[in-house]
């Protein structure tokens, strides 16, 4: 998984692309970053840029293990692609993404017109 610097920095740049309206709701990887810890670090680190008096509010994720068969569940280690399934024994897919914007939906609201918040 990236490191926590990497991960504030590509958060950074997906939060600069898209009108946020002050406020963003994400979440992180629990195996990467505290959510308190990593929204410390995200005022620190955008202190004095576009960013600076965002509203961010940070809960936790988990990498888990989701097979085709219905089972789904948390999974402990930093991994990433495939892991066999506990349940039936096939490939599952580990979801591991260090973070998600939940909101703004990066899908649904446009693109950043202006660097000042409206
Ligand atoms: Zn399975």
């Amino acid at each position: 998984m990236d490191k926590v610097g990497n991960v504030l920095i590509s958060l950074v740049e997906d939060l600069s692309s898209i009108s946020t309206n002050g406020h963003a709701h994400i979440q992180i990887n629990e195996n990467l970053c505290d959510p308190c810890q990593f929204e410390r670090l995200f005022n620190y680190f955008t202190r004095g840029t576009i960013l600076e008096h965002i509203d961010l509010e940070v809960d936790s994720t988990s990498t888990r293990v989701v097979c085709g068969c219905g089972y789904n569940s948390k999974m402990n280690e930093d991994h990433s692609g495939y892991t066999k399934c506990p349940s039936c024994g096939k490939f599952a897919e580990v979801r591991n993404d260090a973070y998600r914007i939940l909101s703004p939906n990066p899908r649904k609201v446009g693109k950043r017109r202006s660097i000042r918040f409206e």
